[in-house]
C-alpha cells in the first residue's frame, strides 16, 4: 500500500487554496507508520551516518525512531528561542515574513556526516535554511529525507542547486 494512501488531505488549511497533507494519520495507523520508519532504515541502512538532524516538529517525530534503530544521536533544529544553551541561527524567507531557525552550537562537531529529516518538503526554504545551519556548524549534510514531497513546489531543485541530494518516500504530484 502507498505511504499516500495513509496520509489525509484537508483542503484550505492553513489557508483558503492550500491542499495540506496531513500525516496525523499516518502516525495514527501502525502499518502506516512501521512502513515509513522501516523504508528509512533499509534507504540509510549502508550509509556513514553521525547523527539525524530533525526539523521541529513534525521531523522529530520520525527522526527520533529512525536515530534510535541506525544507532545514532540526534540533534534538533528548533524555532527560535526553544533550545536552552547556546544556539547558532539562520533566518529564512516564509511566505508572509521571516522565520528563524536555531541549533545547539555544541550539537554537531567539525565533519559529522549529517543526515536530515523532515516530514515534508514543499518549497524547500526551511530545509535550505537546515542545509546552511548544519553547514555553519561544520557538520556535511550527507542527505534529506521527507516523508511526503510535493514536486510541483520545486524543493527538490532547490536542495539540489545548494548540493544536497533530497530523498522521499512518497509524493503528492
Ligand atoms: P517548505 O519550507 O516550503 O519546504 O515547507 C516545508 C515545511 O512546512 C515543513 O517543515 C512542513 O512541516 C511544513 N509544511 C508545508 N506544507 C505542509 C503540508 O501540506 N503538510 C504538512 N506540513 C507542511
Amino acid at each position: 500500500m502507498s505511504l499516500t494512501s495513509y496520509i489525509r488531505t484537508i483542503p484550505d488549511y492553513p489557508q483558503k487554496g492550500v491542499q495540506f497533507r496531513d500525516i496525523t494519520t499516518l502516525l495514527h495507523h501502525p502499518a502506516g507508520l512501521k512502513s515509513a520508519i522501516d523504508q528509512l532504515v533499509e534507504h540509510y541502512r549502508d550509509k556513514k551516518i553521525d547523527r539525524i538532524a530533525v526539523i521541529e516538529s513534525r521531523g522529530f517525530l520520525l527522526g527520533a525512531p529512525l536515530a534510535y534503530l541506525m544507532g545514532t544521536g540526534l540533534v534538533l533544529i528548533r524555532k527560535k528561542g526553544k533550545l536552552p544553551a547556546a544556539t547558532i541561527g539562520e533566518d529564512y524567507d516564509m511566505e508572509y515574513g521571516t522565520s528563524t531557525i536555531e541549533v545547539h552550537t555544541d550539537a554537531i562537531s567539525p565533519g559529522d556526516q549529517i543526515l536530515l529529516i523532515d516530514d515534508l518538503i514543499a518549497t524547500g526554504g526551511t530545509a535550505e535554511a537546515a542545509i546552511k545551519l548544519i553547514r555553519k556548524c561544520g557538520g556535511e549534510v550527507v542527505e534529506c529525507a521527507f516523508l511526503v514531497d510535493l514536486p510541483e513546489l520545486g524543493g527538490n531543485e532547490r536542495l539540489q542547486k545548494i548540493g544536497c541530494p533530497a530523498f522521499a518516500l512518497c509524493a503528492f504530484e
